[in-house]
């Protein structure tokens, strides 16, 4: 019991279960060990197997990461366009850079993927840290850097695209290297890095990056660099090759994003400080906490039909309570009643404005005092300022402490809250057009994991087209978007 710690009459197991490393200055990244005082859920327990392979790929990201031998080693051996060979000393090292890139919840996102697919194929992960990736958290392994540090090889990486040569899709096309008949050339032969394109352009080619014959050809490439804007897990449990691994990982194949975005994603001490000041003055005195995550984009003018679809959905789901009519008298009026804060998020404010003055001005029917509060409103999505991206990432965290969350269809950043607190929320549809509200408005999700916005519909074994959700039982359809994937 030497992790728990005693706060007023509550414990709470800092490491979540082991989840989280021992031994991390606390100052320097208060969220890591103070989150768990924020959440009342406990959150999923990983499996012992998953503690010891984290535990594992620390101690990789730390013996090959930055600053290393091994590291200045493999450098070199990137430079001269070398691949590192059948050397298997132990000084061997692979690695995968993770570019990451759109909006916050994109690269979160990306970037969980990308470990998950370090840890399953014994890679270092190094993160680019453009895009505020090397601002906004706190260093996730202890004692090492997970970012790329200056100076790489590859000067154009960020850059790289579908057009790459170096694609992995490219390169299957060019006959640089082949994995039908099997790549029979010894490792030495094979190129120094590969780049694996997995964004929305994605060809059929880039996508084989899902199938075993092609990862048993990857594995023996030293560096891979990987694009994505997406959470491609459900394309890794297609894979047979990973199939074994990832059961024994996470026996409850549905909280896997959950482990690895807290495990991950710490909150450096600014946002942190965002997060704690709003929570203790706004959330933390309720009853109850609703989220309402409202995803606009700032061309779309403000929607009454998006409004009617958050109050019809809140209040059918029995999340919000009914309104009385103007003049009637609360059912339970006093001090006694109970209390609901409902923490909207937007680049709007409209909607807040309208949620809060409705509670205002007429009367709760189950006598709640609901109060509504929104910490932003940004107006516009914008790339690259960082208070923008500090207030997202912070709001992204608040949606993630309460107690039931609504979120919009299609948003990455509401998948982000939902896996950190791991709750399965109510999605709302998207309407098929601006001025129909959907029926039903909203409906619960299958699970907290998030959705593959851009999966393969290529079955591996069969070799031709297929329906991806029906090939595991794990991987099924989302309810958000009808051809993406999710674990369930
Ligand atoms: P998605 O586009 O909905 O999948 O979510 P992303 O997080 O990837 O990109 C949207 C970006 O717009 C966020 O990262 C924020 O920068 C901004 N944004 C969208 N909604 C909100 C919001 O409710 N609050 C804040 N602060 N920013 C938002």
């Amino acid at each position: 019991l030497v992790n728990r710690r005693v706060s007023g009459e509550r414990s709470y197991d800092k490491l979540l279960g082991g989840l989280l490393a021992d031994g991390f200055d606390e100052r320097s990244c208060r969220s890591r060990y103070q989150s768990v005082m924020y959440r009342s859920r406990p959150g999923k327990q990983p499996s012992a197997y998953l503690v010891s392979k984290l535990r594992q790929q620390e101690a990789l990201q730390r013996r090959c990461g930055p600053g290393t031998v091994a590291y200045s080693h493999a450098l070199e051996q990137l430079r001269s366009g070398k691949s590192a060979g059948d050397s298997t000393g132990p000084q061997d090292c692979k690695y995968l850079v993770s570019i990451s890139y759109r909006g916050l919840g994109n690269r979160i996102l990306a970037t969980a993927s990308a470990f998950l697919y370090a840890v399953l194929t014994g890679r270092v992960l190094l993160v680019d840290p453009s895009n505020e990736m090397g601002e906004l958290f706190c260093e996730p392994f202890p004692g090492t850097t997970w970012l790329l540090p200056p100076g790489f090889p590859l000067a154009s990486y960020t850059n790289f695209s579908v057009n790459t040569t170096e694609s992995y899709g490219n390169m299957l096309r060019n006959k640089v290297i082949r994995t039908a008949a099997g790549d029979v050339r010894p490792a030495s032969r094979l190129p120094a890095f590969s780049y694996v394109h997995l964004d929305h352009d994605a060809t059929e080619q880039d996508n084989l990056f899902f199938c075993d014959e092609d990862q048993r050809v990857l594995r023996n490439i030293s560096w891979l660099v990987m694009r994505t804007d997406s959470y491609i897990v459900p394309g890794l449990f297609l894979d047979t090759g990973f199939q074994g691994e990832l059961g024994r990982m996470f026996p409850e194949p549905d909280a896997v994003f959950h482990h690895i975005v807290r495990y991950l994603f710490h909150p450096n001490n600014h946002v942190w400080g965002l997060v704690t000041r709003y929570y203790d003055a706004y959330l933390a005195t309720a009853q109850q906490r609703v989220g309402i995550q409202v995803r606009v984009f700032g061309s779309q003018p403000n929607s009454p039909e998006l409004l009617e679809q958050i109050t019809k959905c809140t209040q059918k789901e029995r999340l919000l309570p009914e309104l009385l009519a103007a003049a009637a008298d609360p059912v339970a009026p006093g001090p006694s009643r109970k209390t609901k804060a409902v923490l909207v998020t937007s680049l709007k404010s409209w909607y807040y404005e309208k949620l809060k003055g409705m509670y205002w001005e007429r009367a709760a029917a189950t006598g709640e005092a609901v109060s509504v509060h929104q910490p932003s409103h940004e107006e516009f999505q914008r790339f690259g300022a960082r208070s923008h991206d500090a207030k997202a990432w912070a709001e992204i965290y608040l949606l993630s402490l309460t107690d039931a969350l609504v979120t919009t269809a299609w948003s990455t950043f509401g998948y982000v809250a939902q896996g950190l607190g791991g709750l399965r929320p109510w999605v709302m549809y998207r309407p098929d057009n601006d001025t129909h509200v959907p029926d039903p408005p909203c409906g619960r999700d299958v699970s907290m994991e998030p959705c593959f916005h851009a999966p393969p519909f290529y079955d591996c074994r069969l070799k031709r087209g297929a329906d991806t959700g029906k090939i595991v039982p794990q991987v099924q359809h989302c309810i958000d978007m009808s051809w993406g994937l999710k674990i369930v």
